[in-house]
C-alpha cells in the first residue's frame, strides 16, 4: 500500500511526457530534445535554448564528463533532473618532434586578422534559429579519402596543440562542395587565415555546419540551402598543406563529431555503362 502511495506521488512530480531525448549519448554527439512549451532546460546548470514548442538540441563536447545532467523546470516551478550517462571515447594522438618553431606560432601582424576571424565565427555559431532543418538528416559534403579524424591531437616539441575537431576529406582542387544539411548561410568568408575560404551554415537549435579551406564560395550569408545544394569548392586556402575539405559540426561554440551525424562515407552510385 505505501509503495503504491510512493509511485502515485512520484508520477505526479514527473510528469512522464516533460522531457523526451534521441540521438546519441556519447562524446562529440547530440540529442534532440522535447518538452512542454514553456518549461525551461539546463544542461549542468547552464540553461540551453528551448524553442517557442518546446523543442532543444543537447550537445556533448570531444572531453564531456561521464554523466551529463538535464534539468527541466515548469512554470510552476516542477523540476525533474535526469542523469544522462555518456559514453567516453578515445582519440588519435601523434607525437612529433623537431617541427621549427615557425610552423608552431603565427607571425605577429597575422594576430588581429585572427583574432577578427575567430569573433566572427563565434558570432555566426550564436545564432539559435527555432527551426528543425537538420532533422532532414546530414550528407557527406564532398566524396573523397578520409585523412583526418574529430578529436585527434598533436603534441609538437612536447606541446600538446589544439585537438582536430574536423573530418578532413582530400579531393582534387575545385571539386564542388555542397551543403550537407539544409540550414541558413550564416558566414561566408573568402579569406580567413588559418580557414581560408570558409563557409558556416546554421541548422536550427545550435547545431551548424562549418566548410574549411574552400578555393572559391558559392553562398553569400543569408542563402538558404537545401542539403546538397552546391556552396564551393574544395580548395587548399588559408593553413592548408594540399586540397581537401575540413569539415565540422558543432552546437553553438561545442565542437561535435560530424562523422556521427553522417555516418560512414559512401562513394556515389555509378551510373551503369
Ligand atoms: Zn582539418
Amino acid at each position: 500500500m505505501r509503495l503504491l502511495l510512493l509511485l502515485a506521488l512520484l508520477l505526479a512530480a514527473l510528469p512522464a511526457d516533460a522531457l523526451d531525448l534521441k540521438g546519441r549519448s556519447t562524446q562529440g554527439g547530440f540529442l534532440v530534445g522535447k518538452t512542454d512549451p514553456g518549461n525551461v532546460v539546463m544542461l549542468d546548470g547552464d540553461s540551453v535554448p528551448v524553442g517557442p514548442a518546446g523543442n532543444f538540441v543537447i550537445g556533448f563536447g570531444r572531453d564531456y564528463k561521464r554523466v551529463a545532467e538535464i534539468t527541466v523546470r515548469s512554470p510552476n516551478g516542477t523540476e525533474q533532473t535526469l542523469r544522462e550517462p555518456i559514453t567516453p571515447r578515445t582519440y588519435d594522438i601523434q607525437e612529433i618532434t623537431g617541427v621549427p618553431q615557425k610552423y608552431v606560432t603565427p607571425p605577429e601582424e597575422a594576430l588581429a586578422r585572427i583574432a577578427q576571424d575567430i569573433q566572427q565565427v563565434k558570432v555566426a555559431r550564436s545564432k539559435m534559429t527555432p527551426v528543425a532543418w537538420f532533422e532532414g538528416g546530414f550528407g557527406w559534403p564532398v566524396y573523397g579519402t578520409i585523412t583526418g579524424v574529430y578529436g585527434s591531437q598533436r603534441v609538437f616539441n612536447g606541446e600538446p596543440r589544439r585537438p582536430h575537431f574536423g573530418i578532413d576529406i582530400a579531393a582534387p582542387e575545385g571539386t564542388p562542395v555542397t551543403a550537407a544539411a539544409d540550414g541558413i548561410v550564416t558566414l561566408a568568408h573568402e579569406d580567413m587565415y588559418y580557414s581560408g575560404g570558409t563557409v558556416i551554415i546554421d541548422h536550427g537549435y545550435g547545431l551548424n555546419t562549418t566548410y574549411l579551406h574552400l578555393s572559391r564560395l558559392a553562398v553569400s550569408e543569408g542563402d538558404i540551402v537545401r542539403q546538397g545544394d552546391p556552396i564551393g569548392a574544395v580548395g587548399a586556402t588559408g593553413r592548408s598543406t594540399g586540397p581537401h575539405l575540413d569539415v565540422r559540426l558543432n552546437w553553438f561554440q561545442e565542437r561535435l563529431d560530424f562523422r556521427l551525424a553522417a555516418g560512414e562515407m559512401f562513394q556515389r552510385p555509378q551510373p551503369l555503362q
